[in-house]
């Protein structure tokens, strides 16, 4: 028997393919001035790919001869994904989902203002220096009290986004082991995106999560129960910020755990979620300064959902425990970056006015649906379009607030296969994501509110 006889056909066709060191001399890949392990990784990596391609289409006897890349293709392949690796990631998008604060798609727009503070912080600056005396001083300096009087809250403290906020709080204000833990009803156990759990989260920092009542009901009793023998423990009310219960269910008001933390001496942690501030957004989500109202101790959000700011997790409430979470070590390893604190301080800034704040994410909410319809047509008619290709629709607020809640909208609905256009427009420049909806391409003009006629003709233009 010859060689080649005892191999198998995959040994074979993986005989064909290029070495790495054969790629790497192609003329593609070749005076570049990059950094030699980056290519060859690169190249590695194109080649296990192609090879793990080869083995799939043998073992699944879809193809028991299947095509090897040439020398010249893997070449083209390595160059190609060089490129892509090296164009900054993330790239600007419109949206045209019609879901307002899109987590994949980066959630609130930043404001000019905000853009603009970003871009000064980018370079040196007196993050933490007092320009009066010379002296060290707090990144939160100023930024804290300004937000402690817009949410009316004692004291605010700014760590890296929501999810850190509220491990913080419930690290830093409850203990673990069998005197501690913090007690949150089953009806609360919200999983948020990308399959994260907030009592998992919550737990994160050591501090067990008591889990009591059920997943339709939960009564206060339940909770002193919980609370017996546990002095180092906290309560904890999650928003149901993205799901909605009806029928045969019941959970205590915020203000009646309020008054068990206090009979008890407990602190009450109360994940928003949200962070509104009332102004310019639906009212039946709840404001931050309502929940401290009604008696919660600290309050945890994000910056980036109903506040129309960056990324970034608030802490709100008494003196006392935002002075806790201020002092326990996990606050250093979650602190705001200088980027997001100047972004989130212009943001603040536009929440001062006594009206509703000009930032995109409400300029989004406030438009009118005749004014959107009214777009639509002039695009339409600038794209020689027909009319009836403006339709009414609804538009959703999404990350984690005002779940179920639709705001009415206008779409444009383009013709077509709704996948093959969604492709076409997710590779213009800048790319356009849409939504399908009964089988079309559905452009929700609501979250492009903030964007030129001319950029988003650009984009539709991609549609031929
Ligand atoms: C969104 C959300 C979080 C997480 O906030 P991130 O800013 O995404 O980390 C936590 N809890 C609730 C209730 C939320 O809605």
């Amino acid at each position: 028997m010859t060689r080649a006889r005892t191999q198998g056909p995959r040994e074979l066709h993986l005989r064909k393919l290029p070495g790495v060191d054969r790629v790497l001399e192609h003329p593609r890949l070749v005076g570049l001035g990059l950094r030699h392990a980056l290519v060859r990784r690169v190249v590695v990596d194109v080649i296990a790919s192609e090879r793990a391609r080869i083995m799939a289409a043998v073992d699944e006897a879809r193809d028991p001869n299947p095509p090897v890349a040439e020398l010249d293709e893997l070449a083209a392949a390595a160059r190609a994904q060089l490129d892509r690796w090296l164009q900054v990631h993330p790239r600007r998008v419109l949206n045209g989902t019609g879901v307002l604060l899109h987590t994949n798609l980066g959630r609130a727009p930043l404001s000019a203002a905000a853009r603009a503070a970003v871009d000064a912080a980018a370079g040196t600056c007196d993050l933490e220096l007092e320009l009066d005396d010379g002296k060290r001083g707090s990144r939160l300096a100023l930024l804290s009290p300004l937000l402690s009087a817009l949410f009316e809250a004692e004291d605010v403290l700014v760590v890296n986004n929501g999810a850190a906020a509220l491990l913080l709080a419930c690290t830093a204000l409850a203990s673990g082991g069998s005197t501690g833990g913090v007690v949150l009803s089953r009806g609360q156990h919200v999983e948020i995106g990308d399959s994260f759990r907030v009592a998992e989260m919550a737990a994160a920092g050591g501090v067990p999560v008591i889990a009591v009542g059920s997943t339709n009901r939960t009564h206060l009793r339940d909770y002193s129960a919980a609370l017996q023998g546990r002095p180092d423990a906290a309560l904890l009310w999650v928003h149901q910020s993205n799901f909605v219960q009806a029928g045969f269910v019941h959970e205590p008001e915020l203000a009646q755990l309020a008054g068990l933390a206090s009979s008890q001496h407990v602190p009450l942690i109360a994940d928003l979620g949200s962070g509104s501030l009332g102004l310019g957004v639906p009212a039946d989500e709840p404001t931050v300064t309502a929940y401290l109202e009604q008696g919660a101790t600290i309050v945890s959000f994000s910056g980036d959902k109903l506040l129309g700011g960056p990324q970034a997790g608030i802490l709100a409430g008494s003196a006392a425990a935002i002075s806790r979470c201020r002092r326990h070590p996990l606050a250093r390893a979650l602190r705001c970056g200088k980027l997001a604190l100047a972004a989130l301080h212009a943001t603040a800034i536009a929440h001062a006015s006594a009206n509703t704040p000009h930032l995109p994410f409400h300029d989004m909410l406030a438009i009118e649906q005749a004014q959107l319809r009214a777009r639509g047509e002039r695009l339409c008619q600038a794209l020689g379009w027909p009319p009836e290709r403006v339709r009414d629709c609804q538009a959703t607020i999404g990350g984690g607030s005002m779940p179920g809640q639709q705001l009415p909208s206008v779409a444009l609905v383009v013709p077509g296969k709704a996948h093959q256009a969604a492709a076409r427009l997710r590779r213009g420049d800048p790319p356009l994501i849409a939504r399908a909806h009964e089988k079309q391409l559905w452009i929700d003009l609501r979250t492009l509110t903030g964007v030129d006629d001319e950029v988003l003709l650009n984009s539709l233009r991609q549609l031929g």
